[in-house]
């Protein structure tokens, strides 16, 4: 039978994960925990919300004491995450006095440290560690477990010399621990140069097709988010999360929503640490029924009751749209993926098409769309703030640079562009 029976917990993880609520293991909780309670390397490829925290979350409140000093060191991409992992760490460390510590940076460094002294396990962003080793304000000499959380998305995000420098700074003789949905070419690297004779483990696919379905509309770039607003409107959706490529188009795709009586919020890497908190906190608690991110921002989270993943933009990496759909779907529940397409996204379309040949994506035929009427459209450029923000930055709504100051994308005088002769012109084209 298929329960917490036979991984060799003790009783102390036992009624934990009792409290927790939680009757089975998942897969990667089933294959890997023995391995790791037996001090192994362990590789684990599993998806997004299948429960990768508790797996390395055991091993470490199994080996760290009370009073030993740094033991366990967690390294994960982003805050949110490194909040969110420290979170469910505490949670399993339910009855057993050892203090856990998120660090990251974005928040001031001396109250880190004070903490750093007196903490069993750190949960941190690798940028904030290194910058605390450079300080010798910690001290990782008594590490036994190294856990690399998310590992693909800290390569990706050019995190890899900083773990590295991380990882040297440990003993030799601890256990290294990589844990990630995916794992490519560069994480493997990591993995021979670190790791003892690793174990890898490959559970549960990132995402169940069984569950999911998989949609695409093709429309003309100017009718996306009159698109977005019709099928939010229309589809029966709990909670929805929008993905979009850059902040900038995070912020405009928010501002039509809300234009159009759809409670939306954003997060982005341009967004400050509580605000992004506090916006998770309220999609949680069912504030607002629509998120607007963008890959960075939502990678790792656990966000439950999402019915909808609408892509406003394909994303530039396969692998991000592996990681965004799995935010639907999760826990056996169903999930409807909404890809909105148009002539820029052809290309990126096509490649994630063949990166993964798997996926059913099936074409939806283009609903009547009303358009949007004209304030709603002006309230979408945040009013004045459209072009303080945005005009100021010299780039158009998709990023790209405008020819405002009246040069163009070539460096030449546009004024002897015939189409953008006027100032209504330029505005027609880029607005
Ligand atoms: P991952 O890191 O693989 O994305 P998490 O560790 O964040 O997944 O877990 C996702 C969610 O599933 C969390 O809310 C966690 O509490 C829950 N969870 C973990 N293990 C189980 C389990 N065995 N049964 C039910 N829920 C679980
Ligand atoms: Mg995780």
């Amino acid at each position: 039978m298929n329960t917490f029976e036979n991984l060799n917990l003790s009783e102390q993880l036992k009624e934990s994960i009792n409290r927790l609520g939680f009757t089975e293991p998942t897969q990667i909780q089933r294959e890997s925990i023995p391995l790791i309670l037996k001090g192994k390397d362990v590789i684990g490829e599993s998806a997004t919300g299948s429960g990768k925290t508790l797996a390395f979350g055991a091993g470490i409140i199994k080996n760290c004491n009370p009073d030993g000093g740094i033991q366990a060191i967690v390294l994960v991409p982003t805050r949110e995450l490194a909040e969110q992992v420290k979170d469910e760490m505490i949670k399993i460390s339910y009855n057993k006095p050892i203090k856990i510590l998120a660090v990251y940076g974005g928040v001031s460094i001396n109250p880190q440290i004070e903490k750093l002294r007196k903490t069993e396990v750190v949960i941190a962003t690798p940028g904030r560690l290194l910058d605390h080793l450079n300080r010798h304000t910690i001290n990782t000499s008594k590490v036994k477990i190294m856990v690399l959380d998310e590992a693909d998305r800290m390569v990706e995000m050019g995190f890899i010399e900083d773990v590295e420098r991380i990882i040297k700074s440990c003993p030799k003789d601890r256990q290294t621990l990589v844990f990630s949905a995916t794992i490519y070419g560069p994480t493997k690297r990591i993995a021979q140069k670190y790791m003892k004779n690793p174990e890898t483990i490959e559970a549960t696919k990132m995402v169940d097709p069984s569950k999911l379905k998989q949609t695409y509309y093709d429309v003309p770039p100017k009718l996306k988010k009159e698109l977005l607003v019709h099928l939010l409107k229309k589809e029966d959706s709990d909670l929805v999360m929008v993905f979009c490529n850059t902040r900038r188009i995070t912020d405009i795709v928010d501002r039509v929503l809300k234009a159009n009586g759809i409670k939306s919020a954003t997060i982005h890497g341009g967004l400050n640490q509580s605000k992004r908190l506090k916006t998770i906190e309220l999609f949680h608690k069912g504030k607002f029924r629509v998120l607007v991110c963008t890959d960075v921002a939502a990678r790792g989270l656990h966000i439950e009751g999402v019915t909808h993943i609408y892509n406003f933009d394909i994303p530039k990496e396969p692998g991000d749209y592996v990681h965004r759909i799995g935010r639907t779907a999760r826990a056996g529940k169903k999930g409807l993926v909404i890809n909105i397409l148009s002539s820029n996204d052809y290309k990126l379309f096509s490649r994630l098409k063949m990166a993964y040949g798997e996926f059913d994506i099936q074409k939806e035929e283009r609903p009547y769309l009303t358009p949007i009427t004209k304030s709603e459209k002006n309230y979408s450029r945040g009013k004045g703030n459209f072009r303080k923000g945005y005009r100021r930055k010299n780039t158009n709504k998709y990023g790209r640079s405008s020819s405002r100051n009246n040069t163009n994308r070539h460096g030449k005088s546009s004024s002897k562009n015939p189409r953008f002769k006027s100032r209504r012109n330029f505005k027609r084209k880029y607005n």
